[in-house]
């Protein structure tokens, strides 16, 4: 897919925004959704998708919206670092699939880094044991 285009509705965050696929969900308040990524890079890596919006990268998101969405954003990485003390955390997001992006619906990661652990690969290997990820939401939700 390329940075230009339209937005499939039927692309995997619209329907998890329609609860029409589970996830462990962080937090959710009129402007986003922050869940878990099912394929984490590191333990805790958290999304945080706008929503009412059908922008499928940075550039496409409505300049009003830009504020508040950051704001959860910032938010959101704040709770992460809180109940995991990492070392460090990488918060990025990936414009177009010769960037990186797999799913075209905006979102952000934050991916908390321990010193010493390496990087897991970008939307690969296997899906994380969803039990497992619902028990980080709420811990994250709880630090928020
Ligand atoms: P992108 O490659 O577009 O920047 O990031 C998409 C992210 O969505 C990847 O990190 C990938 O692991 C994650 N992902 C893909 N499918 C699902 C899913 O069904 N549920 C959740 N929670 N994450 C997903």
């Amino acid at each position: 897919m390329s940075l230009h285009g339209d937005y499939d509705p039927d692309n995997i965050f619209a329907k998890i925004l329609r609860g029409e696929i589970p996830c462990a969900k962080v937090y959710e308040d009129d402007i986003c959704l922050s869940f878990m990524d099912a394929f984490p890079q590191s333990n805790g890596h958290t999304l945080v998708i706008p929503k009412a919006v059908t922008a499928r990268n940075f550039l496409e998101l409505p300049t009003d919206m830009i504020g508040p969405y950051m704001q959860r954003v910032q938010m959101i990485a704040k709770g992460v670092t809180k109940a995991l003390s990492p070392d460090g955390v990488i918060i990025t997001q990936f414009n177009g699939s010769a960037a990186g992006q797999t799913v075209f619906h905006l979102h952000f990661h934050i991916i908390p880094r321990q010193s010493g652990e390496s990087l897991g690969f970008h939307a690969a290997g296997e899906m994380a044991d969803m039990t497992e990820l619902k028990a980080l939401a709420e811990q994250i939700n709880a630090a928020l």
